[in-house]
C-alpha cells in the first residue's frame, strides 16, 4: 500500500471520512492483502483479472474469485465489514478498549455477535514474539479471581495464576507480556522467560525457588527479596492496572480466554507511544493471521 493511503492516527471524524462504505474497507483489506503481490490461493499463479466484485481478483488460470477477506480474520462476518472496521478502531485506540456488552449497545448487534469478533481481534493481538523484552526486566505471579461468592469457603472458584515480565525503564515501565499458568514451577515460568525475554537480559525475580534453575540459561538473572513488593514498585503497579482493567468491563472471564485478555492488554500497552499505526497494524495482523499461536483459544 502507498504510503498516502495508509489510515494513520486516532481521530474517529478523520477515520469516519476516510471509511464511508464497505467499499472502501473492502479497498483498504485488499491493498494489505495483496501488498507483496497477488498469489492465487488455489493454484499458486501470479496473474489476474478483475474479479465479480471491484475489490476481487480472479485467477487467469483456474479462474478462481477471491475476495479480499477470504482466509482472514474478516471472512463470513456476520455484520458489514464497516461496522467490523469501526469496531476494530475502537478496540485499537480506545485506551481501555471495548467490551462485548459495550460494543453490543453501540453498534446494535446480538452481544454473542460482538463476543465472537471480538474474539478473533484478540487473536491478532498476541505477541509476534519477534521483539522479546530486554534491559531490566522484572518477573512475577499474581493471581485473579478468586473463591466464588456464595459458595463457601472450600471452593477455589476459578482463581488463575499470571506470569508477568516488565521492561523497567529509568521512567517507569516499558513493555510488558502475561501469560496465564497452572504452576509456578521452573517449567512453565522458564517456558514463559524463554518466549518472551531475551536470554541476556538483567532479569529481577524474588526468591521464590521456581526461578532458581533459570539461572543456567538467563545469565544475568538475579534473585532478590520481595519485602512487601516494595523492590518490585513498578511491576505492582502494573499488577493493580490489569487488575481494574478486568474488572472494570469484564464481569466474568474463564481461564481459557483469560490469555486472550492479557494479550488484548499488552498489544495496547506496548505500543502506548505508537498510537498512530495501532489501527494499520491490527487490520495487517487480521489479514496476515495464521493459525499458529502457542495457546489454545475457547471458540
Ligand atoms: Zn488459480
Amino acid at each position: 500500500m502507498a504510503d498516502n493511503n495508509l489510515f494513520t492516527g486516532v481521530n474517529s471524524i478523520k477515520f469516519s471520512r476516510r471509511f464511508r462504505d464497505d467499499e472502501d474497507c473492502l479497498i483498504y483489506l485488499s491493498d494489505i492483502k495483496w501488498a507483496n503481490g497477488y498469489n492465487c490461493k488455489r493454484c499458486g499463479n501470479n496473474k489476474f483479472s478483475k474479479g465479480k466484485k471491484p475489490q476481487n481478483k480472479r485467477c487467469t488460470k483456474c479462474n478462481y474469485d477471491e475476495s479480499p477477506t477470504v482466509g482472514t480474520l474478516f471472512e463470513k462476518l456476520k455484520f458489514p465489514v464497516l461496522t467490523a472496521f469501526h469496531i476494530v478502531f475502537k478496540i485499537a485506540t480506545k485506551k481501555k478498549g471495548m467490551s462485548s456488552l459495550e460494543l453490543s449497545r453501540e453498534f446494535e448487534l446480538r452481544q454473542k455477535t460482538c463476543w465472537a469478533f471480538k474474539l478473533k481481534i484478540q487473536r491478532a493481538m498476541a505477541s509476534s514474539l519477534k521483539y522479546p523484552l530486554n534491559g531490566t526486566v522484572h518477573v512475577d505471579e499474581f493471581t485473579v479471581g478468586g473463591p466464588e461468592a456464595g459458595k463457601g469457603g472450600r471452593s477455589k472458584g476459578d482463581k488463575k495464576l499470571i506470569v508477568l515480565a516488565v521492561e523497567i525503564l529509568e521512567d517507569g515501565v516499558g513493555r510488558a507480556y502475561a501469560e496465564i499458568i497452572e504452576h509456578a514451577s521452573a517449567k512453565e515460568l522458564g517456558a514463559f522467560l524463554r518466549k518472551y525475554i531475551s536470554r541476556d537480559a538483567m532479569v529481577v525475580t524474588d526468591e521464590w525457588r521456581g526461578y532458581l534453575p533459570l539461572k543456567k540459561e538467563f545469565i544475568n538473572l538475579k534473585q532478590v527479596p520481595s519485602k512487601g513488593g516494595k523492590n518490585f514498585n513498578d511491576l505492582h503497579i502494573h499488577i493493580m492496572n490489569i487488575k481494574g482493567w478486568l474488572r472494570g468491563i469484564h464481569h466474568h472471564c474463564s481461564k481459557k480466554r483469560m490469555q486472550n485478555y492479557l494479550d488484548e492488554y499488552h498489544f495496547r500497552h506496548n505500543r502506548r507511544s505508537n498510537m498512530g499505526t495501532i489501527f494499520n497494524l491490527l487490520l495487517k495482523r487480521m489479514v496476515n493471521y495464521k493459525k499458529n499461536t502457542s495457546f489454545t483459544v475457547e471458540t
